[in-house]
């Protein structure tokens, strides 16, 4: 089985640069810098699985040149993973038919409480003109299905919330984790690709930091790991230097086989 991963962002909630050209410790010369918030398109032959909703969905699926998903799993409730949610509506146009979304019960009441107009049925008059993102909710309670993929979800601590990791074949991601439970590593032997949540040297509350990170890479093993959701802390050409040999720093449009 061959999967391709796609970076279609690996920035904080921020982004980077931040609002204001902020660029922080980041050299603005080198394009990698430029980071759009975190997400990632895995894709098996004809699926396509997209993982949370940025803010830039718009700009990530148009620069990925997705014309349809089969699926999006959603990792939280935070508003980098969820706020781009209306720009499935153009989705929902171009493949003129819902979209399936997958998350556990807590996050879904999240969407429905922040963007309750997305679940209102659609007018008796719409005749299949998609005024609004339409989208049929799947409870996440254990491992499903998404065609011939098999996802397996695992719960990571984001410090004041949890997030779903998921692991895909030999492929697991962890975006938003500052601590991960023995049940969680149990779901992370034996990975060709680990993409993994490191947003800057220093440590943080809420996400993992690089020697936390290195750490965890260190116990879990993966033949490659690459690191994302970064802050305008962290440079690509100075946080490489401080990385493994078998790890790299994520940048937008990044694609991995494995
Ligand atoms: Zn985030
Ligand atoms: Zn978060």
């Amino acid at each position: 089985m061959t999967l391709s991963i796609t970076i279609l962002g690996c920035g904080s909630s921020s982004g980077v640069p931040t609002v204001g050209n902020n660029w922080g410790k980041c050299n603005p010369k080198n394009k990698k810098n430029y980071r759009l918030r975190s997400s990632i398109l895995v894709e098996h032959k004809n699926t396509v699985i997209l993982v949370d909703a940025t803010p830039d969905l718009r700009q990530q699926l148009i620069n990925a040149k997705v014309k349809k998903i089969d699926g999006v799993l959603i990792t939280h409730s935070h508003a980098d993973h969820i706020h781009g949610v209306d720009d499935f509506r153009f989705l929902n146009v171009v493949m003129n038919k819902y979209i399936n979304l997958y998350t556990n019960t807590e996050t879904l009441e999240q969407i429905k409480k922040k963007f309750g107009y997305i679940f209102d049925k659609l007018h008796p008059n719409a005749n299949g003109f998609f005024y609004k993102p339409c989208l049929s909710p799947f409870i996440i309670e254990g491992k499903f299905n998404i065609n011939e993929l098999s996802i397996e979800p695992f719960d990571q601590d984001h410090g004041f919330g949890k997030t779903l990791g998921f692991r895909i074949n030999n492929f697991a991601y962890s975006s938003d984790v500052v601590e991960l439970s023995e049940e969680a590593f149990k779901k992370l032997n034996n990975l060709d690709l680990w993409i993994v949540d490191c947003l800057r040297v220093r440590p943080h509350k809420t996400h993992a930091h690089l020697e936390k990170t290195l750490k965890w890479i260190d116990r879990v093993k993966p033949k490659k790991a690459v690191i994302t959701h970064m802050n305008n802390e962290t440079d690509y050409d100075e946080i490489s230097k401080l990385l493994p040999n078998n790890c790299f720093a994520a940048y937008d449009g990044m694609k991995i086989k494995i």
